[in-house]
């Protein structure tokens, strides 16, 4: 099945095509360049994904998928959040904005306590301008002091996931894509994929 993600995140489609497996053939807007960037002017993950799944499907025919994803710590009242790609600024790297996280963290908070955070992810599904669905995923974890590891994109070097000593970062792309926030909205997003699946 044929899906395309509303994103030109390489990272996000890799990992989104990872988690779909070989019965899809996901691809993103990177070869669209004249389909313009939606604004992300919503108030939550849910108004964003809306905007750009329902944005890009009003240029492209079949389904299309939108993710909007974020981290949110919760000594920093759930920021970074709906900001979490621009937190140090508007076309900040990633290291810019675990540089941010890391100060602000150290602000507000004593002797490395209260690091609790999530990753959060919705996923919309949209077809010629209309909603189909809206999918969810959470995934729990802390912010480590300092960034480890490779792997991943984001705030991944600095995300324990609850239970585990390794940052996502650290951890095989598998693992991940097994107890992520992406992996959990995919998998929502996969089982209402069935129903549009062609027959055999
Ligand atoms: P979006 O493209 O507006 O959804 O922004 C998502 C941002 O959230 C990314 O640029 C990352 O900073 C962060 N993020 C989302 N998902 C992940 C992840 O799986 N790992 C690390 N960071 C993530």
């Amino acid at each position: 099945m044929q899906l395309i993600v509303a994103t030109r995140n390489a990272h996000k489609t890799r990992e989104i095509q990872q988690i779909l497996g070989s019965d899809f053939a996901v691809s993103d807007l990177s070869a669209h360049p004249e389909i313009p960037a939606t604004p992300e002017h919503g108030k939550s993950f849910e108004e964003n994904a809306m905007l750009k799944a329902a944005g890009a499907s009003r240029y492209l025919p079949g389904l299309i998928v939108a993710d909007d994803s974020g981290l949110e710590v919760d000594a920093l009242g759930g920021a970074p959040g709906i900001f979490s790609a621009r937190y140090a600024g508007k076309n900040s790297t990633d290291q810019q904005n675990i540089d941010k996280l890391l100060r602000e963290l150290a602000r507000v908070t004593a002797n490395g306590i209260q690091r609790s955070a999530r990753f959060r992810c919705v996923i919309a599904l949209a077809r010629e301008g209309a909603l189909l669905g809206m999918f969810e995923g959470a995934v729990e974890g802390i912010i480590a002091d300092t960034p480890r590891g490779q792997g991943g994109f984001g705030y991944d070097p600095v995300f324990v996931p609850r239970g585990l000593e390794e940052t996502f970062a650290q951890l095989p792309a598998e693992v991940k894509n097994g107890i992520g926030h992406r992996a959990k909205a995919i998998r929502a997003l996969s089982r209402k994929l069935a129903a549009f699946k062609p027959p055999d």
